[in-house]
């Protein structure tokens, strides 16, 4: 009887997601800003609280002495699912949680049409610091640059750190720079995008599934990629579902 009644849950969790799942034709942005999430209570949440401090003190690389905010991320300490994108851009160093300007938009459309949110995953990026072309002038518009390879080096622990205390079932890179960094791989993200990967983090933690796909940035720049990120979604959806 508990293992049927167990089942049925199961089933109707699956249910439930796949009646919320939408398609890429509704993620049409509109002018409305990102909002901030509180972050919930949990028996990680401790840990994280403190890796947040520890990051809001780093120092390690350049970009802590040039960023406006650290920006640690943001989500469930619960979460079955971590995005995790490149690294905070002009908004998000002025706000302090990533993805909050028009690819965050776009993230949160891609995300609630398989019924995600961000308080049910956790978003976070490989750096923490807004890199900027010229950093003497923070409050410059169009002053983003990817990341070094020093400073990825430099604060790739800190994400590493955040996966272990968190431990979700599913890790989903965002564009090429996330892919490369979490898996060692610098095989093009066209060619990886949506092939089930594994994550492995290191000091006897259990590997964790890893889903490659685009930058929601990429999607803004070509609309076609929409459909690749919604065939990716499914999958991630199917797995999520599985007990
Ligand atoms: N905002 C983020 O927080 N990360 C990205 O990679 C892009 C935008």
């Amino acid at each position: 009887m508990g293992q049927e009644l167990d089942e049925l849950k199961d089933l109707t969790r699956g249910l439930r997601r796949r009646v919320s799942l939408s398609n890429h034709s509704d993620w049409a942005l509109s002018d409305v800003p990102v909002a901030a999430v509180a972050r919930p209570e949990s028996s990680h949440g401790a840990s994280l609280a403190q890796l947040d401090a520890a990051i809001h003190a780093c120092r390690e690389c350049p970009l802590g002495a040039t960023r406006i905010q650290a920006v640690p991320g943001t989500g469930s300490f619960e979460a079955k699912v971590i995005f995790v994108g490149e690294g905070p851009g002009f908004q998000e160093d002025h706000q302090g949680q990533p993805f909050v300007g028009r690819s965050g938009q776009l993230l949160d459309k891609i995300m609630a049409s398989i019924g995600l949110s961000r308080t049910t995953v956790y978003i976070a990026n490989i750096v923490k610091c807004h890199p900027m072309k010229d950093p003497a002038n923070p409050e410059s518009h169009g002053n983003d640059r990817p990341p070094t390879p020093e400073e990825i080096s430099a604060c790739r622990g800190w994400l590493e750190a955040q996966i272990r205390a968190i431990r979700p079932k599913v890790i989903v890179t965002l564009g090429a720079v996330s892919a490369r960094t979490l898996l060692n791989d610098a095989t093009p993200i066209t060619q990886i995008r949506g092939k089930w990967r594994t994550y492995d983090p290191g000091a006897g933690f259990p590997p964790i599934k890893l889903l490659p796909t685009f930058h929601p940035a990429a999607l803004l720049r070509n609309p076609d990629l929409k459909r690749d990120v919604w065939t990716d979604m499914k999958s991630l959806n199917e797995e999520l579902s599985r007990p």
